[in-house]
């Protein structure tokens, strides 16, 4: 593909609409009583409904639609009170009935929103065209065998999936966008989330217009894109592509597109011509889906706060940056443990609130992130600790060199701080007149460097903090420190 220049790029809008495939975390499957966890043995978890033998009836799960009501209501949706099953029919290997269970004409939720944040509040909302229930397929595996092998195991898994509007506008904001629903769908505790292992799919619809044109151009759709970084690295190829091919005089044509890892680039799956015709009718084995005025309320109670909701309150609530708030709610649990942390502060202020988040963001998240695990089961780490290391912190008891030390104890033995510190004799100097003392020796036999400081080379400043610090055993306040040390120094 040609380079194209930042002045033709700039000359058409790009239009995106994503389509969002959500694994439901219900305990059994959409339409039987399979169980729905993942199982490492291929077609252990099927039976005579989800393999759609002859003469068997499916049943809809109400976990299901109570978790589409949920998302249609965190989505600001409107709740359809009654719809219809449709059946969608295509042949393929992995789909034995020879159609999947789907909703068609009248989803269980629409016209909805969702706000994403682009930059530190700056808000944008997203329509959601529709939410509708349907049953996954079973999964063809290529790879393994010279035939292609058959898993029924995801056959009649429960799924949501979820339609955009046209709104996003350029790839970062789609990445936003997922970003947003994957934040939002593990929130509701409907969905785990996962793109890598596909319990969250993405098909990306793209076109490009020029500026200022109000009616869109042809659109390609790119499937199954399956981390974030696809989903951004593809819609951006491929509005380049599409820019590449009108300014050459071409047009774009609708093809389905694949997005290839390894190359780098979209290629094209299959042309409009090649599209299915699936033959939609409504599903004869199944009534309707009903939602009335009680399960609405039901759900409306089991209505978490949002990502975005707690984040601007942790950032009102506790004074911290949008940064800090933004990282904490990425998981929930931590952003718990962070609100339960202050909570157990000997004060409350600010200040205190900012050396919590500081401690959450560098130091225990480099714990978690090397063993790859989640706050909740650190169970070493718990709020009262963290808040006593922040106490001693913050009240000029401890340097922040001597709190690592803390921290490091308290993670391996599980002491309190408070107590490690007492024991340990390990509380700051905050004595004037003792620091003073300890000054005024590191000085001593020091004429030389002295004088070369006052004849300025000021970096020498850190020869003698340091000097300072080791002789006092690292305990002596370092804010007394640099005042004293100045003062002697002039
Ligand atoms: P189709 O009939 O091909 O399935 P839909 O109208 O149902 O198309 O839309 C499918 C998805 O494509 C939606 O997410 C929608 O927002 C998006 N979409 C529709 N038209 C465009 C367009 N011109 N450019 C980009 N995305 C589009
Ligand atoms: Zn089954
Ligand atoms: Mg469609």
């Amino acid at each position: 593909m040609p380079e194209l220049s930042p002045e033709i790029l700039a000359k058409y809008e790009p239009v995106i609409g994503l389509e969002l495939h959500a694994q439901l975390l219900t305990d059994t499957k959409a339409f039987c009583s399979c169980k729905a966890g993942y199982s490492d043995i291929p077609n252990a978890t099927v039976c005579p409904i989800c393999l759609g033998h002859p003469g068997t009836l499916p049943v809809v799960n109400r976990r299901h639609v109570e978790m589409a009501v949920l998302l249609g209501l965190a989505t600001k949706c409107s709740i359809r009170p009654i719809s219809a099953f449709a059946r969608k029919n295509y042949f393929y290997p992995d789909l034995s009935k020879g159609y999947q269970i789907t909703q068609f004409n009248d989803p269980i939720c629409y016209e909805g929103s969702v706000t994403i944040e682009m930059e530190e509040g700056l808000m944008k909302e997203i329509g959601i065209t529709r939410i509708h229930i349907e049953e996954d397929a079973g999964k063809s595996l290529h790879d393994i065998d010279i035939d292609t092998l058959v898993d029924f195991n995801r056959a009649g898994m429960p799924l949501l999936e979820i339609v955009s509007e046209p709104d996003l506008r350029s790839a970062s904001e789609a990445y936003r966008y997922m970003v947003t629903m994957r934040q939002l769908v593990r929130y509701l505790g409907v969905c785990d989330g996962n793109l890598e292992e596909g319990s969250l799919r993405c098909d990306a619809n793209v076109s490009v217009r020029l500026r200022g044109n109000s009616a869109f151009g042809t659109k390609t759709e790119i499937k199954n894109l399956n981390s974030f970084r696809n989903v951004e690295k593809a819609i951006a190829y491929e509005i380049e592509r599409h820019i590449a091919l009108i300014e050459s005089g071409g047009q774009v044509q609708q093809v389905t597109m694949q997005w290839d890892a390894s190359s780098q680039c979209t290629k094209e799956m299959r042309s409009k011509e090649q599209a299915h015709d699936y033959r939609y009718f409504q599903e004869p084995d199944l009534g309707y889906v009903r939602v009335n005025q009680e399960m609405i309320e039901m759900q409306q109670s089991h209505l978490p706060e949002l990502p975005l909701a707690m984040k601007l309150r942790l950032q009102d609530q506790y004074g911290i940056p949008g940064y800090d708030a933004g990282i904490l709610i990425e998981d929930k649990q931590l952003a718990l443990f962070f609100e339960n942390t202050c909570a157990e502060l000997a004060i409350q202020n600010n200040e205190r609130y900012k050396f919590v988040s500081n401690w959450i963001l560098t130091e225990i998240l480099k714990i978690l992130s090397d063993k790859k695990i989640g706050i909740s089961q650190a169970e070493n780490i718990q709020p009262r600790g963290i808040a006593e290391i922040v106490d001693l912190f913050a009240d000029e008891k401890i340097s922040s060199k001597i709190a690592k030390e803390v921290f490091a104890e308290y993670l391996q033995s599980g002491i309190s701080p408070v107590d490690y510190v007492a024991e340990k004799g390990l509380l700051q100097i905050s004595d004037r007149t003792e620091i003073e003392r300890i000054v005024l020796s590191a000085l001593e036999g020091e004429e030389d460097n002295i004088a070369k400081y006052r004849s300025g080379k000021n970096n020498l400043l850190g020869y003698f903090i340091s000097k300072v610090m080791k002789s006092s055993g690292g305990k002596a306040n370092p804010r007394l420190v640099n005042e004293l040390l100045t003062h002697y120094l002039q």
